[in-house]
């Protein structure tokens, strides 16, 4: 598989071009859909939030887009000071003065905003207000394209594209390549995304956060932000694998309030576990996330935040993650090895509890069941630690390590198909037989999702990919 230059390709350029006409500079306010970007995606220094009347912010859960009338976030869970989480919505604004200026203070749907976002620091309206001009997790010029492209809006739901027509006209290999820059374009923007992480807190946490956010799955991906961020005090210190567990559960919210008297293994084990964060509780009062954070509906029991936690205390409790994939990024590995050998790097021992069970209350297994699967390994390897390896390596200006890492990212092996993937392989390919034989093709198709289709819709209004890629086609 042919490496992919990471900064000139042509999917670069063409992004760059769609970014030009909206380049955004420090001392103009930027659009109100970019400021929507931001918080949704949480693109702040999330240690530093204050209200404008002084009350230190803590975001649990930045709520949901809505797409229809009333606040632009619902359901969100804030903390305010060391008072109690608070679930309620979000309105977000260029100033203060917009909640009187769009009739929010008249209109009843806007009744449960518990915050209100504006742009620059200015007299606050009646409820909680928090400016997000001085608390950037990056210069706005460097945030514009990436949550420019990456702002999410809902899928549409069709059938075939404006751009399938061109992209059928391509060969498979004019295809490949267009995907896998893509790809490359993709990598890029999460290496920068954990590189702004650790400039404010170092590359060992941006790695954590990385990693729980992606056990987080993309319903608990906040809950787990949260415990990733404050795991510095309840993660790091020595301590025994069951007392990281307890604390982890305990913090999650996610422990049952009272363990049963039986002698069953879950009950035992959930009694140990209740003895231990017994012990601590009062030490993390501060740090406990409400249960009804989560989102367990539907999930399938392999995929349970209890389980998730179980993984990363195992991690946590042998001290020393960071380096050993430090160390699989040194080491020679064959293409054909190169999933095993991460597996192995990020395999757990046999977990007494939770070898042998999928939640807290289930019942005892008949087989054993491993803490982690190939397909977590692959999406763990696109979406955090190969990224996190690359921008590592590119600081350091070590472009060997870069271009061995870029090879693993090329050469890795699909990951599971989801909803999204087959709906794009439907829209942009018509459903054709395509070999998406890589993870990096994959990881370019839901580029091309985010670029173009996001800022579509279904019946792809002014979208300028097809003319993009019959420009490209009739240039040869
Ligand atoms: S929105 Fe654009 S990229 Fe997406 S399917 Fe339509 S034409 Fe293709």
């Amino acid at each position: 598989m042919p490496v992919f230059p990471l900064v000139e390709s042509l999917y670069a350029h063409w992004r760059r071009q769609l970014a030009g006409a909206s380049a955004l500079h420090e001392e103009t306010p930027p659009p109100e859909r970019l400021l929507q970007a931001v918080w949704q995606h949480q693109r702040l220094r999330r240690d530093q939030l204050v209200t404008l009347d002084g009350q230190p912010v803590r975001v649990l859960h930045p709520g949901f887009v809505n797409r229809e009338g009333g606040p632009d976030f619902r359901g969100a869970v804030i903390q305010f000071g060391s008072g109690t989480p608070r679930a309620g919505d979000v309105e977000v604004d260029l100033r203060a003065s917009g909640w009187h200026a769009h009739g929010h203070d008249r209109n009843p749907s806007f009744r449960d905003v518990i915050l209100h976002v504006i742009w620059d620091q200015e007299k606050a309206t009646t409820r909680p207000t928090l400016a997000l001009h001085s608390v950037l997790d990056a210069p706005l010029s460097e945030l514009g394209l990436w949550l420019e492209r990456e702002a999410a809006i809902s899928f549409p739901e069709d059938l075939c594209g404006k751009c399938c027509a061109p992209l059928s006209q391509l060969t498979e290999t004019q295809t490949t390549t267009l995907l896998c820059e893509a790809a490359s374009v993709r990598l890029q923007t999460k290496a920068a995304q954990l590189q702004a992480r650790a400039r404010h807190s170092g590359w060992d946490q941006a790695l954590w956060e990385g990693l729980f956010r992606a056990l987080g799955y993309k319903h608990n991906v906040w809950p787990m932000q949260s415990l990733a961020e404050s795991c510095n005090r309840w993660g790091r210190r020595p301590a025994d694998l069951l007392t990281l567990q307890a604390r982890a559960l305990g913090l999650s919210g996610l422990l049952p309030t009272e363990p049963s008297r039986t002698k069953n293994a879950t009950d035992l084990y959930l009694r140990r576990v209740w003895d231990s964060w017994w012990r601590e509780r009062d030490e993390f009062a501060d740090l406990i996330l409400p249960r009804s954070i989560w989102r367990l509906h539907g999930l399938r029991p392999a995929n349970h935040p209890q389980r998730r936690l179980a993984l990363a205390t195992h991690w946590l409790a042998a001290g020393n993650l960071p380096a050993r994939l430090q160390r699989w990024c040194a080491d020679a590995i064959a293409e054909r090895t190169l999933a095993a050998s991460l597996g192995k790097t990020l395999a757990v021992e046999r977990d007494e509890f939770w070898t042998w069970h999928w939640t807290l209350r289930s019942p005892k297994l008949s087989k054993p069941q491993a803490l982690l699967g190939e397909a977590r390994v692959a999406d763990l390897a696109v979406n955090v630690i190969l990224p996190w390896l690359w921008t590592r390596a590119n600081e350091g200006g070590n472009a060997t390590v870069r271009g061995e890492i870029e090879r693993r990212y090329f050469a890795w092996p699909p990951s599971e198909d989801n909803s999204i993937l087959r709906l794009a392989h439907q829209r942009l390919l018509g459903g054709r037989r395509f070999p998406m034989n890589t993870a990096a093709m994959q990881q370019g198709l839901l580029q091309i999702v985010r670029d173009f289709c996001d800022h579509s819709n279904a019946i792809c209004d002014d979208c300028r990919f097809p003319g993009l890629v019959t420009e490209w086609m009739r240039k040869g």
